[in-house]
């Protein structure tokens, strides 16, 4: 989404084979970028370390299930508006899904063009309601990954700037090791430096006062 001409890309897990293999034609065909997982580590695995616009996740998948997924994944900040299959259609399963933190719930069997409108729909709704986060005197538009201030001067940033700094000003008084930032973050990297590395980035586009660093304890949200 951070550009109209960009194909929206989407994470497919579902262990059917032959279900996956139809949506992932039907999707294909519809314009998205679409990525599948056959099992729930995979589809946890991918969901942390890549960046999708929205997910189809079943719910009864092998490794981690499903809604186990989806909790695992917002736990880590990670956003993602994610729709659920399942071969149950009850009131409760649908509660339970919602409960988990997707957005919508869809029971199988179901027509391929029902899938189609609402992943239409929840992108629609995401996009109008794409969190924006106070910066100091500036603000984070998690959408199109750019900060703006009031001089009307906008900054874009990658996707792992605009990730940290996500997490650093959804909770501003707060100290973060860089360990938690690493796990929160980049969490496919190696070592901490990394955090270092990109705290750079954030200075050297948004000047030094953007992140405080906290001797001996981490990082902070500064007051740029
Ligand atoms: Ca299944």
């Amino acid at each position: 989404m951070s550009s109209s001409s960009a194909a929206t890309s989407l994470l497919l897990a579902e262990d059917d084979h032959d279900l996956a293999d139809l949506l992932m034609r039907v999707l294909v065909a519809e314009g998205y970028d679409v990525t599948t997982a056959a099992d729930g580590q995979r589809g946890l695995h991918l969901g942390l370390t890549r960046t999708f616009d929205v997910m189809i996740v079943d719910r009864g998948l092998p490794g981690v299930e499903g809604l186990d997924l989806i909790g695992r994944l917002r736990g880590r900040g990670v956003l993602t508006p994610v729709l659920v299959l399942s071969a149950r259609g009850s009131t409760q399963d649908r509660v339970d899904g919602l409960d988990a933190g997707a957005e919508d719930y869809l029971a199988k069997p179901f027509e391929v063009t029902e899938l189609l409108a609402r992943l239409r729909a929840l992108l629609r709704r995401h996009r109008d309601r794409a969190p924006v986060l106070p910066l100091g005197s500036r603000s984070l538009d998690l959408a199109t990954r750019t900060v703006s201030g009031a001089d009307g001067v906008e900054v874009e940033l990658s996707e792992r700037e605009a990730a940290l700094l996500a997490v650093l000003a959804a909770r501003p008084q707060q100290v973060f090791s860089r360990r938690e930032l690493l796990e929160r973050v980049f969490s496919d990297a190696e070592s901490d430096s990394v955090v270092d590395t990109y705290v750079h980035y954030c200075r050297r586009k948004l000047g030094r006062g953007v992140i405080r660093t906290v001797r001996g304890l981490g990082y902070r949200l500064g007051s740029p």
